[in-house]
């Protein structure tokens, strides 16, 4: 079958996520099984393509792991990030609306 440019447009799953190393590469977090300090945020986390763009899935996990990554490093607790961004606002609220997988 000969595909066109949108066939290629939403390449994704070369870093697939999951709770499973045998089967994934990253955690749910987006880190690598293996690796205590290698995250991966572009659109290869995600385990197949989906019938619908990607990109905003993909810019929520982002924001997801940067919440992550700052809670990891103690920069800022998720109750301090509800509070500057307000209950609507919430990065995680977000997010989870958005995720398709988790
Ligand atoms: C023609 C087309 C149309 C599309 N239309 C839509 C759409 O309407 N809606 C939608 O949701 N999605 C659309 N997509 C899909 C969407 O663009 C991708 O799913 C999304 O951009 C993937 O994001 P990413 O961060 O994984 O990768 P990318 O957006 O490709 O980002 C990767 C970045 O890494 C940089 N890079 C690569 N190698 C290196 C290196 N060695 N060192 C430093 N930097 C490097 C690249 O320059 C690039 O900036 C479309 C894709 C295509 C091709």
């Amino acid at each position: 079958m000969k595909l066109g440019l949108n066939g290629l447009g939403h390449q994704v799953g070369t870093c697939r996520f999951g709770t499973d190393p045998k089967s994934s590469v990253l955690d749910l977090d987006c880190k690598a099984h293996d690796l205590d300090n290698l995250y991966v945020v572009d659109g290869s986390f995600l385990v197949s393509s989906a019938a619908v763009n990607p990109t905003l899935t993909i810019i929520a996990k982002a924001l997801r792991v940067g919440d992550h990554l700052l809670e990891r490093l103690r920069a800022r607790t998720a109750d301090s990030a509800d509070e500057e961004a307000g209950p609507a606002l919430a990065r995680g609220s977000v997010s989870a609306e958005l995720m398709m997988a988790r």
